[in-house]
């Protein structure tokens, strides 16, 4: 009778510490360093090694996204960033470029594009972003804000689903953007719009609505199932598990990335852990783990390193243990996903190799064929 209450005892304690016994099925905290991980979406903007020996060191490989934003150096200056990262690290650093818009209104703005991103497939890069410019500041001729599913836009998305070349579209905003301040449901949404009121939707009421940004880019997804798309920052359905499961549903060709909106599974997760866990589950195919990690020639090495590690491992200890756990962008504590293995080796490696062919540290090629 002891020994049957020692080992039912026994049985109870190991059930409510799952991340310190042995397990075949999930990982722990302690295999962060030795398993192998994709970021798929940081901004290199420098050619400073910091994030890059940071990466070697925690076992992380990058894709670097060239984006046409304010703040950031040119399009033109990113491409030639982008470059000597990728040839500095090879192994560690792959890109996505980016083609402006400044030329919009240009008669041949077209031509111009399609030429400028066969010389970046040229030269290395391995997919292409679209930014949020495109739908929440680009103005056509007449005023007229321009959407994704412009059809001036069109036969770039022809040739580079004839090229097999991935798309990584930003369209729109988190959900948070038509909010007050005051409302948005997590940290780190509160600091950006304040920070950048331009792009904070709630003062503007003229442009397009959430909605609206939703639907042009479903309509690109319709238009093109033979397009590989990747949605930038859970496609900016970030607010509801089951709304984007929906999307997914809905169109196979989407996949999506989850940077910066790791603060939105976790908020969902202290209310409904289960359909968030579920969601995982049943889209492990789907989600491809990212940061959104901005550096910039003016920032320090070691903070650099600091905040990409401790991003890196915070993300791993939320997707992978079973630990109760806070985060800087959610209110209070909320419990960790304990990932099985196989759904964290896809959502880390598998799905990013897959999306983007020609990512470092693969032998596979970009899906250009000159
Ligand atoms: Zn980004």
């Amino acid at each position: 009778m002891f020994i049957r209450a020692l080992v039912w005892s026994f049985l109870v304690l190991s059930a409510c510490t799952p991340s310190r016994k042995p397990d075949a099925g999930h990982y722990n905290l302690a295999d962060f360093g030795t398993i192998e991980k994709y970021d798929t979406h940081v901004h290199l903007n420098t050619t400073d090694p910091s994030l890059v020996q940071q990466a070697e060191a925690d076992n992380v490989r990058l894709l670097t996204i060239n984006v046409e934003a304010p703040g950031y150096p040119t399009v033109e200056e990113q491409e030639t960033l982008a470059r000597a990262q990728v040839q500095a690290a090879p192994q560690r650093v792959a890109y996505a470029t980016t083609f402006t818009v400044r030329n919009w209104n240009q008669a041949d703005w077209q031509q111009q594009t399609l030429q400028y991103l066969q010389e970046s497939f040229a030269q290395g890069a391995i997919a292409v972003k679209i930014w949020k410019n495109i739908g929440i500041e680009l103005k056509d001729n007449e005023g007229k804000y321009v959407m994704i599913d412009n059809p001036r836009i069109e036969p770039i998305f022809r040739f580079l689903a004839e090229k097999k070349m991935p798309v990584i579209g930003h369209q729109g905003e988190p959900k948070d953007c038509w909010m007050p301040l005051a409302e948005m449901t997590v940290k780190n949404n509160r600091y950006y719009y304040q920070k950048h009121p331009q792009y904070h939707m709630y003062l503007h009421p003229e442009a397009p609505s959430y909605e609206q940004h939703i639907q042009a880019r479903d309509q690109v997804l319709a238009r093109h199932p033979d397009l590989s798309f990747t949605g930038a920052h859970l496609g900016s359905l970030e607010w509801s598990v089951a709304e984007l499961g929906k999307r997914l549903d809905k169109y196979p060709n989407l996949t999506v990335d989850m940077a910066a909106r790791m603060a939105h599974f976790q908020l969902q997760a202290k209310t409904d852990w289960q359909a968030v866990y579920g969601f995982f589950i049943k889209y492990q195919d789907r989600l491809i783990y990212a940061t959104d990690i901005a550096v910039f020639a003016n920032h320090e090495a070691a903070t650099v390193k600091k905040r990409a590690h401790d991003t890196w491992l915070r993300d791993w200890r939320f997707l992978v243990t079973g630990d109760l756990m806070q985060a800087p962008a959610v209110e209070g504590a909320f419990k960790a996903l304990h990932l099985p293995r196989g759904v964290v080796d896809k959502i880390y490696r598998k799905n990013a190799v897959r999306a983007f062919p020609g990512i470092a540290g693969t032998k596979s090629k970009p899906g250009i064929k000159k």
